[in-house]
């Protein structure tokens, strides 16, 4: 029975479409097999130190008690440096990472260049710079993934999405993604990967918004010998533009609607049966 998970980044506050992202992930682990050892997990994704704030994670779990849902926590990110630092040595050890200086305006530059569009979550693909020509000295680095040299290594591979089927996986879609940020002992993709093994999770339920972000998770997968699980990326919340909701932007917070005296149960079920206020509907940006 599946293991799911909901796993906010502290850097602002929940809207709807978290509300209506962990409602899927607890509905996929248990209203279909409560007795069944389905399992819906809470991770804390708060490696980003610069914008974690504290006092956000109570938040959530306030937020997800007033949905009316039950989870169980597992450790958060910041606990488990010692876990990416030993996976990036490996994968440094063998041969896989190098190092990169570029500044953000450097590699905006090379993309734009090579026209190259932006698909990852943390920015334009990278043009490879670092890579042909080594880093700038004395300048802060980050550790990049050699993605066409771990293809090599791994072979074609595949994954599968509950929603889409099977998928070739096509981790240079993305380039060579950052695992080792220049300030953070490791990044989204490598601290997600290494987690959702960690936790047990079999099926990783998350916006459609990450979806090229599998292509990668898979490949690292692959590489370090952790388990395969199956996806779950389901449509995302637009607004009545077709834009996709963002922390404070064009929606009020979770805790907003719980101090206007809102209904959470109410709320959670009118989620469940789609129907969205303020012309929110679900889809694809
Ligand atoms: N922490 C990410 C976010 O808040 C979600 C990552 C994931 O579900 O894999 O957007």
């Amino acid at each position: 029975m599946p293991i799911t998970r909901f796993a906010p980044s502290p850097n602002g506050p929940l809207h709807l479409g978290h509300a209506y992202s962990a409602l899927v992930a607890h509905d996929l682990a248990h209203d279909l097999a409560r007795d069944a050892g389905g399992r819906f997990l809470l991770r804390i994704e708060d490696i980003d130190g610069a914008r974690s704030r504290a006092g956000l994670a109570d938040m959530f779990r306030r937020d997800l008690a007033w949905l009316g849902l039950e989870w169980d926590e597992v450790p958060a990110q910041s606990t488990r440096l010692a876990e990416y630092a030993r996976a990036a040595d490996w994968l440094r050890d063998e041969g896989l990472l190098y190092r990169c200086s570029c500044t953000r305006a450097e590699i905006a530059e090379d993309a734009a260049s090579i026209g190259s569009a932006s698909t990852a979550p943390e920015g334009p693909v990278y043009g490879g710079r670092c890579r042909r020509d080594g880093p700038v000295a004395g300048r802060a680095v980050a550790w990049r993934l050699d993605t066409a040299r771990a293809i090599a290594r791994t072979g074609p591979l595949t994954w599968t999405d509950a929603l889409a089927g099977e998928q070739p996986a096509r981790p240079e879609l993305l380039g060579d993604v950052v695992l080792v940020r220049k300030d953070e002992p490791a990044s989204y993709h490598l601290a997600a990967t290494l987690d959702d093994a960690a936790d047990g999770v079999t099926l990783v339920t998350r916006g459609q918004d990450l979806f090229t972000a599998s292509h990668v998770h898979r490949l690292l997968q692959a590489l370090l010998g952790l388990p395969e699980p199956r996806w779950h990326h389901h449509p995302l919340l637009l607004d009545a533009a077709g834009k996709k909701l963002a922390k404070r932007r064009n929606s009020p917070s979770l805790e907003d609607r719980r101090a206007g005296g809102e209904d959470g149960l109410l709320l959670a079920a009118q989620l469940r049966l789609q129907r969205f206020p303020d012309g929110i509907s679900l889809g694809t940006p």
